[in-house]
């Protein structure tokens, strides 16, 4: 709540404004039943038609003043909604941004993304509803009722015994259901999840053909979310025939006592109707009131879930070192007793690694799925924090470091190929933003890329679909390896980055890199012993530790993982492409 007035500070004004001019329309509305009881009783009981004309014209004139103050109320109080809400939308994506690798991990981006379009939505229509009625419906239901007294005291007593059972049956139906909504809103989030997982997956699906499965699922699934929707709904349903019939009920006793006190000589014929008029707008607001109140409450939960990931400090915090020169005889990277735990009471990822790399070199890591390749290269950019020990870029703890200053060292080539919608040039000038043509057509021949952008008509210039899904997988791996070329970074990691070219291929990059990248260090993740066979280090990893450090000679004499790794892929195909 603090942190939604601390967005709305900024629309104060409108805040204010906004409930100020709906009190005023609530107003000219309450003023109306007496117009219309001075029609009856003068205008009608003398039959003065000009006066009657004169009472409409005034009626108009209250309805045109009432529609202008309702237009200028709903302007401010959306205006506060829409604008406070982007605010929040904004923070709560820069939050996002500052989370580490852990923090989303854990997360999920699911509902990452619900808390940011629908749940930022819901606020906006609670803010604006509270805007609008919080003030507005209770001044017409107390408003209404004085009015009523000033008129007659022995009716108004009605309204006084009415508005309690209105309330009663309003407030009742609405603790019923509340909790039912919230039902639906978690139903829903499943529905969605379901959607997102299919269509994310759709290929999978069709392959395994599970269409037919995860049609009956969403369908199970859909039809859970309908019968909570339709229980509900038959509950709310029941809202409005209750009130109507209370209030009716209502109005026949008080046309039934205004009408002997009309007889009595007491009341006027146009009184009445006044008192009439006044319990219909009763009913009225009290239904907008159980609207809002409805609302509000799924606001408030939809802010509760932002305030949850707002309230979540990143993990990492960034240190304040810009740049770093690479010096001489200093290792480029180091990594000194390093052990990392992923999530607490988990096996180590990695255990007490050490190891130097030094500017030039080539530092081949090698393991089976699952030892730890992956997690070694993603502490260098500094993705996840060492539980244990230290890591050092040029010297210094990768902690020390900005985030930009640490990760402009570094070019990361990740596992899993990204690329984002846009064209080719955009994706490859992320690594630089002002990349000549010229520097994108180096990188993408060293990273033996070229031949794809000039087979396509458009050049850099073609458009690459979301995910880069109009690119076979050894495409999207060249290319993301070009864009971090363009970079020029000091340290390269290519995490299995070329298991989907062939050998040949795969051969020709590393020539490539190692002509062309002569300064800098390149971690070449692989699974494949030919890939990284010429390295000048080679990492031998097994479930986290490592198993040996050395050159291939070396390794093979003496580690015994390294060996059968080689052996068990030594085939005639690689052979072929070492010699390449
Ligand atoms: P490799 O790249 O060699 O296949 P990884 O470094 O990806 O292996 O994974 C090493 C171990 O760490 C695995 O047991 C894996 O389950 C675990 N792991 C990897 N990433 C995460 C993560 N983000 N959260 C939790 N555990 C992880
Ligand atoms: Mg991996």
């Amino acid at each position: 709540m603090k942190r939604l007035l601390y967005y709305m500070k900024e629309y104060k004004k409108e805040s204010i404004l906004g409930p100020l001019f709906k009190l005023l329309e609530a107003s000219f509305e309450l003023l109306v039943p007496l117009v219309v009881a001075s029609i009856i009783d003068t205008g009608i009981a003398n039959r003065d038609s000009s006066y009657v004309l004169r009472m409409g014209g005034l009626l108009i004139l209250l309805g045109i003043i009432g529609l202008t103050c309702s237009i200028t109320a709903q302007y401010f109080a959306a205006k506060a909604a829409v604008g406070s809400s982007t605010a929040m939308r904004k923070a709560l994506f820069e939050h996002l941004n500052s989370f580490s690798y852990k923090e989303l991990d854990t997360i999920g981006t699911s509902t990452l993304i619900t808390r940011i379009t629908s749940d930022i939505n819901q606020v906006q229509t609670g803010i604006n509803l509270v805007l609008r009625l919080f003030l507005r419906s209770p001044f017409i239901v107390f408003g209404a009722m004085i009015m009523a007294f000033t008129i007659d005291a022995k009716c108004a007593a009605f309204f006084a015994g009415v508005i309690p059972v209105l309330f009663i049956v309003v407030f009742a139906i609405m603790g019923i259901t509340i909790p039912w909504y919230r039902k639906v809103q978690s139903q829903l989030d499943r529905v969605l999840l379901h959607v997102r997982e299919n269509l994310s997956g759709v290929r999978v699906v069709r392959a395994f053909n599970r269409q037919q499965d995860e049609m009956d699922c969403f369908h199970q699934d859909s039809t859970t979310l309908m019968n909570t929707q339709l229980f509900v709904g038959r509950i709310s349903g029941l809202l409005n025939p209750l009130t109507y019939a209370i209030i009716n009920a209502a109005v026949i006793l008080l046309i039934w006592t205004g009408g002997r006190q009309v007889d009595a000589g007491i009341l006027s014929q146009g009184q009445v109707v006044a008192l009439v008029n006044y319990m219909s707008q009763i009913l009225v607001e009290l239904i907008k009131l159980a609207n809002l109140i409805v609302n509000v409450t799924k606001s408030l939960a939809c802010l509760s879930r932002i305030n949850k990931i707002m309230d979540r400090e990143p993990g990492m915090t960034e240190g304040t070192v810009a740049d770093q020169k690479q010096k001489k005889n200093v290792p480029c990277v180091e990594f000194k007793n390093v052990s990392i735990t992923y999530e607490k009471g988990a096996d180590a990822a990695l255990s007490h690694v050490n190891f130097q790399a030094y500017p030039g070199e080539t530092i081949g890591v090698i393991g089976g799925t699952g030892s730890g390749k992956s997690t070694l290269v993603s502490l260098i950019p500094r993705f996840y924090d060492v539980s244990e020990g230290e890591v050092l870029v040029d010297g210094r703890n990768v902690q020390d470091y900005t985030y930009e200053g640490l990760r402009s060292k570094v070019g990361v080539v990740p596992q899993k190929a990204v690329l984002f919608s846009g064209t080719i040039r955009e994706n490859l000038q992320w690594g630089k933003k002002d990349a000549t043509d010229e520097e994108l057509y180096a990188a993408l021949e060293t990273a033996q890329g070229r031949e794809i952008v000039e087979k396509k008509e458009k050049g850099l210039d073609t458009e690459v679909l979301q995910g880069g899904r109009n690119l076979s997988g050894g495409q999207r791996q060249r290319l993301t390896i070009a864009r971090a070329l363009v970079r020029d970074p000091e340290i390269l990691i290519l995490d299995d980055s070329a298991s989907a070219l062939d050998f040949a291929t795969d051969a020709k990059l590393r020539k490539a890199l190692r002509e062309h990248k002569k300064e800098a260090t390149v971690f070449l993740v692989s699974q494949r012993a030919a890939t990284i066979r010429q390295a000048d280090q080679i990492i031998v990893l097994d479930d986290g530790a490592v198993a040996g450090i050395g050159k291939h000679d070396e390794l093979y004499q003496n580690c015994e993982v390294y060996r059968e790794i080689c052996n068990s892929q030594s085939s005639a195909e690689e052979e072929k492409a070492h010699e390449a």
